[in-house]
């Protein structure tokens, strides 16, 4: 038998966290974010829930490859374009369209060989700093870019930094409206949180990411039932020990958890190396048979120690809902682990461990 662990990628939840996205964006077309391996989720896995998006974007030519192979014949777009030249032909022969951030990027394409020029999104860095001309040289690299045979459509396309947050849009969207203002061509300006909490920012093209696979890019401002996102990775594993403690006993490595009381407690197959944060203190909340407890004790390679006290009904074998949905339809948000561990539910869904089995359900 293998470790009872396990996670599952829910398609409907997909489907209908792209579906509200839409509900968000009406007027626009979306690109599904399938970077990072689809947040960790596997693009094989998620591509059933996500075909009904207007087209797939992410970063590494090898992921738009493995979309091609799924037989997706529409748009997909490279959100850093490309690394080297050589790239760009397999953006020909795939047909991918690629973002342009930078004078490298505009010289490769001026001396790569195609018959079929290519559709490029040209990148502004309208205030975040990381990928992007500068509103400075946003125009001369359009003008650059639209003289080159190799070059058809070009789109506008920014990003926003704290469109999740106090500081809002207004100062990148003005800076982005001043300078594209009469430029023609499709804009891609937001992503999950800009699409849900920023109406102005809505253009043809609208990038969710985090909003698709269930977590809330403002939490805890809001968490993903506020806006109507359903989890769509659910990690659980099986209680696999049982410990009965007397007061005073101590837990796990560091003895960093101290019973005040007779307790029981499950040992839980799922550790650090499935992906589980090692950092999570003791009181990390968990579902044991879908009822809210709390771990106990320091996370260690394999394990987990769960508090058995509020589930006297639970022993060997009982499911533990690491986040995700339990068996009893209960769910626990992956932002209320995160938080726990003191950072956001994208890096819990991506960091999801090899080792552990993946199962598509409903
Ligand atoms: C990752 C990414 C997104 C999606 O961001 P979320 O916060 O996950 O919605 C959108 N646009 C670009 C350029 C990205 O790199």
């Amino acid at each position: 038998m293998p470790r009872p662990i396990q996670a599952s990628i829910h398609t409907e939840a997909l489907a209908h966290n792209l579906a509200r996205a839409r509900r968000a964006a009406p007027e626009a077309r979306v690109w599904a974010i399938v970077k990072a391996n689809a947040y960790g989720h596997g693009i094989e896995r998620a591509y059933e829930g996500l075909r009904g998006a207007d087209g797939f974007a992410l970063l590494d030519l090898d992921e738009a490859q493995r979309v091609r192979t799924l037989g997706w014949r529409g748009p997909i777009l490279l959100l850093e374009g490309v690394f080297e030249q050589r790239d760009l032909e397999l953006c020909s022969r795939l047909d991918l369209w690629h973002a342009v951030h930078c004078e490298e990027q505009i010289d490769m394409l001026a001396t790569h060989k195609t018959n079929v020029p290519h559709r490029v999104f040209l990148k502004m860095n309208s205030g975040m700093n990381r990928l992007g001309f500068t509103p400075e040289r946003y125009r001369s690299a359009w003008t650059r870019l639209n003289a080159l045979p190799q070059v058809d459509e070009i789109s506008l396309m920014t990003h926003f930094s704290d469109a999740d947050g106090a500081r809002g849009v207004a100062e990148q969207m003005a800076v982005f409206t001043t300078v594209t203002q009469d430029l023609p061509g499709e804009r891609t300006l937001g992503n999950s949180a800009a699409t849900l909490r920023q109406s102005e920012t809505l253009s043809d093209w609208v990038r969710p990411g985090i909003a698709i696979y269930g977590s809330a890019p403002d939490y805890p401002e809001h968490s993903a039932a506020d806006w109507d996102l359903q989890p769509t990775m659910t990690l659980s594993a099986k209680i696999i020990g049982i410990q009965h403690l007397a007061p005073g006993d101590s837990v796990g490595y560091g003895s960093s958890f101290i019973a005040e009381q007779a307790m029981r407690i499950g040992v839980v197959a799922c550790g650090y190396a499935d992906g589980y944060p090692r950092i999570c203190p003791s009181d990390t909340p968990v579902l044991v048979n879908g009822v809210r407890s709390r771990t106990v004790g320091r996370v260690s390679m394999d394990m987990i120690t769960v508090d058995l006290s509020a589930v006297p009904e639970a022993g060997f074998g009982s499911e533990v809902t690491l986040w995700g949905r339990a068996a009893n339809g209960v769910v626990l948000g992956i932002d209320d682990v995160a938080r726990c561990a003191g950072t956001v539910g994208y890096e819990l869904m991506c960091a999801l461990a090899q080792r552990v089995p993946v199962v598509v359900s409903a």
